[in-house]
């Protein structure tokens, strides 16, 4: 993230309005050189706006209200003031995050730990549901400085008094709008409860809904807000409307993929049903496509989510609500197949593309039935909507065109953190004896019990093979080529 864009600032505190713009330094907070060091090494040179309005605030101890978009930095700034408040040397849980689902959780972890990584023998827990309890409970056992986890689980533990919160020194509710939307309320205010009333209290949200505000009544003392205004640059994401018949719907996200050739795509759809119709047509038409919903095993959504994010798959099919928060660089398109009713949405749904240095499509499929809602998002970004025809990209599609192919493939190595396998042995098993160059490999996602590996398409049975055949960290492993079929 170089060069943050210079936000619209509204803040309801007059301190956090004398935050520099753009591009202040980490140096100017009191963190420690070590951490600063990683945050060196991590590339994060500057903070983005919404970290250098509310870090000077949370570091001095306020609790605080901020909202942001999805992708603006947001986990890093409430990393940092949990970790600057932690005593390692203490054996016991004091800070405690929030989040509305397992994978939100998971990137939170994720984060957090790659923020630790200067201190030593800091523990973190992640707790969620659909997870086993048992090796949660003897995890705990063992002792957490922190844990990260789902309100339902958190609570489950709370039961059992297998996870005591006196200690807790910093509750963070992170994407709080999607927790109420999830019909959390009341297992916020239970968690909440179990810890310390003189706790910091950080709640964060990408939009402002009306329970935020009960939320905060309830929980936070005297919060500081922060409120960085959505500012998409208008150069960055380039908007196209195009009309369509009911009938066309589905098949326009076709010509779309086919004309402007994107890596990646988000399609959103209003529905679960229109999310598996659509992934029905596109796979009839040949297109690399996943599908995120509710109906999926976790260990299914994992491996989707891998595979969009390390270019492996074309287009990942999503409602609204299966795609807050999730954190996927490198977007060169995002359908709305549907336009959503509420123009806040649609606002959120097209700032996943072209994010701070990438240039990015946003293309919107309406119906005449749909331009009342379009004229709402007209008047919400305060400027007209440019109409294209589908008949442009019908042109193009008379040629025969080339199919629309993923450039990576992911390799499923099973075993992972478990195995204390690391992202350094997989590529140094694939560049040392298996010869690949590095420019060859793409990602690497370990999780608890696989790692995956994307490696350019045209290697991939290869480095299945030779992969299978060697070692990694010295011992024997199983490997797939996740073929994208889900
Ligand atoms: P949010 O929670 O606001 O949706 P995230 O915390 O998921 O956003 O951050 C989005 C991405 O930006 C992450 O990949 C993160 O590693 C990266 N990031 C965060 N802060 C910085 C920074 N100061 N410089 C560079 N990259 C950053
Ligand atoms: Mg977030």
């Amino acid at each position: 993230m170089n060069n943050p864009q210079p936000p619209i600032f509204k803040t309801a505190s007059e301190t956090a309005a004398s935050a520099p713009l753009p591009g202040p330094s980490f140096r100017q907070l009191p963190l420690s050189p070590a951490a600063l060091a990683n945050l060196q090494q991590l590339g994060y040179h500057q903070m983005t706006p919404i970290q250098a309005a509310s870090l000077p605030l949370m570091l001095a101890g306020h609790d605080l209200i901020a909202q942001a978009k999805t992708g603006s930095g947001k986990t890093a700034a409430f990393a940092l003031t949990l970790l600057t408040k932690l005593n390692v040397r203490r054996f016991a849980v004091q800070a405690l995050v929030l989040c509305p689902t397992r994978e939100l959780a998971d990137q939170v972890s994720q984060e957090i730990r790659r923020l630790a990584r200067s201190e030593d023998n800091i523990k973190l827990i992640t707790l969620c549901g659909g997870a086993m309890m048992r090796p949660q409970i003897s995890s705990l056992e063992h002792g957490a400085h922190i844990v990260v986890g789902t309100p339902g689980r958190i609570i489950d533990h709370l039961e059992r008094a297998s996870l005591k919160l006196d200690a807790v020194n910093t509750l963070v509710l992170d994407e709080a709008d999607r927790m109420l939307d999830m019909g959390f309320f009341e297992d916020i205010a239970l968690v909440a409860g179990a810890c310390p009333k003189d706790r910091q209290t950080l709640l964060f949200s990408a939009t402002y809904p009306e329970g935020i505000a009960r939320l905060s009544r309830q929980f936070l003392r005297q919060p500081q807000e922060v409120k960085l205004l959505e500012q998409h640059q208008g150069n960055k994401i380039r908007q196209r409307f195009y009309e369509v018949q009911e009938d066309q719907r589905l098949s326009a996200v076709g010509l779309l993929l086919n004309h402007y050739r994107p890596v990646s795509t988000l399609a959103f759809c209003n529905t679960k049903q229109q999310c598996r119709d659509l992934l029905a047509v596109l796979r009839s038409q040949g297109f690399h496509a996943l599908a995120l919903h509710g109906d999926l095993e976790q260990k299914e959504r994992d491996q989707v989510l891998v595979q969009f994010a390390n270019r492996s798959c074309s287009v990942l099919v999503a409602t609204d609500v299966a795609a807050r928060g999730l954190d996927i660089a490198q977007l060169e398109a995002v359908i709305n197949v549907d336009i959503t009713p509420d123009p806040e949405i649609h606002v959120h749904r097209i700032g996943r593309t072209g994010r701070v240095d990438q240039e990015g499509w946003a293309f919107s499929l309406a119906s005449a039935k749909q331009m009342r809602r379009v004229a709402e998002i007209e008047r919400a970004q305060g400027r007209a909507v440019e109409w294209h025809s589908l008949g442009e990209l019908q042109a193009a599609g008379d040629l025969p065109v080339k199919p629309l192919v993923p450039p990576m493939l992911t390799l499923q190595i099973l075993g992972g953190r478990r195995e204390k396998i690391r992202a350094g042995d997989v590529l140094g098993a694939l560049t040392g004896d298996a010869g690949f160059g590095k420019a060859q490999v793409g990602k690497i996602a370990v999780t608890e019990f696989s790692t995956y590996v994307a490696v350019e398409r045209s290697i991939a049975r290869e480095a299945l093979k030779k992969l299978s055949a060697g070692t990694v960290k010295g011992r024997r492993v199983k490997v797939h080529l996740l073929q994208g079929r889900r």
